[in-house]
């Protein structure tokens, strides 16, 4: 037999390669064992084929639907493009009202705090 890995000449009684050290024992078994007959390998490959029909159809799926996202994020940056000073008054907004909210926060919490320490 060859080694699977570098196809060095090895023997079969070998447990590692000489010339990448690989375990040989393993490969040794698999091809000591029986193949397989005709029936079985058919059934193999009819399962095989079945699940390629799939893959191929949920690849089909989902390239339909990044093509939809694909779509719908373009259709979202026309519209935003059109509506652009708007949207960044409104990022303005939320912005301005994370810091109130965040400021808001600390302030309750270094309240309660305060509290705490004075109890
Ligand atoms: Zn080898």
């Amino acid at each position: 037999m060859h080694c699977p890995n570098c196809g060095a000449k090895a023997s079969a009684r070998q447990k590692f390669c000489r010339a990448c050290g690989l375990s040989l024992e393993r490969f040794a078994q698999l091809l000591a064992e029986p193949s397989p007959d005709v029936e079985g390998k058919d059934e193999d490959v009819e399962r095989a084929r079945r699940r390629l029909r799939y893959l191929e159809s949920g690849a089909k799926l989902s390239g339909c639907v990044v093509g939809l996202a694909v779509w719908l994020l373009m259709a979202s940056v026309i519209a935003e493009q059109h509506r652009l000073p708007q949207a960044q008054e409104t990022v303005k907004m939320l912005s301005e009202l994370n810091v109130e909210m965040s400021a808001s926060v600390t302030e309750q919490t270094t309240a309660r705090l305060e509290e705490k320490i004075e109890s």
